[in-house]
């Protein structure tokens, strides 16, 4: 399926295909905990994920040791997606900002990254 995204501001906007999305994930590590984002269950391949607007307006956060980039947009503030320094362009996607999506009714697992990163 096609799926469109973008941040609250909708100046970062992007697209990608994936199976149909039932599931989703959950982290508890110490940035996760704090966006309580619910994440895209698997990464989604470069092929299938393009940014169609506002790539300049995304900035990137980093900690630890750095190799998550954690997207956001310079102007809203929002987290739409993170992809690794490991493998640049396979994203995670924060599906609240996917549209006609109800993430909040998906199967959501919990990933105890506080104790497994
Ligand atoms: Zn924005």
């Amino acid at each position: 399926m096609k799926y469109q995204g973008s941040c609250h501001c909708r100046l970062v906007q992007f697209e990608f295909e994936s199976e149909k999305i039932t599931s989703a994930l959950q982290c508890n590590c110490s940035i996760c905990i704090r966006k309580n984002a619910i994440m895209s269950r698997f990464y989604i391949e470069p092929a299938d994920f393009k940014i169609t607007k506002g790539q300049k307006t995304l900035s990137i956060y980093h900690w630890g040791d750095e190799v998550v980039n954690h997207f956001f947009c310079k102007n809203c503030g929002i987290y739409p997606f993170h992809d690794t320094t490991d493998y640049p362009g396979k994203y995670r996607i924060n599906l609240g900002c996917v549209e006609d999506l109800d993430c909040k009714g998906l199967d959501i697992l919990q990933f105890d990254g506080k104790h497994e990163l």
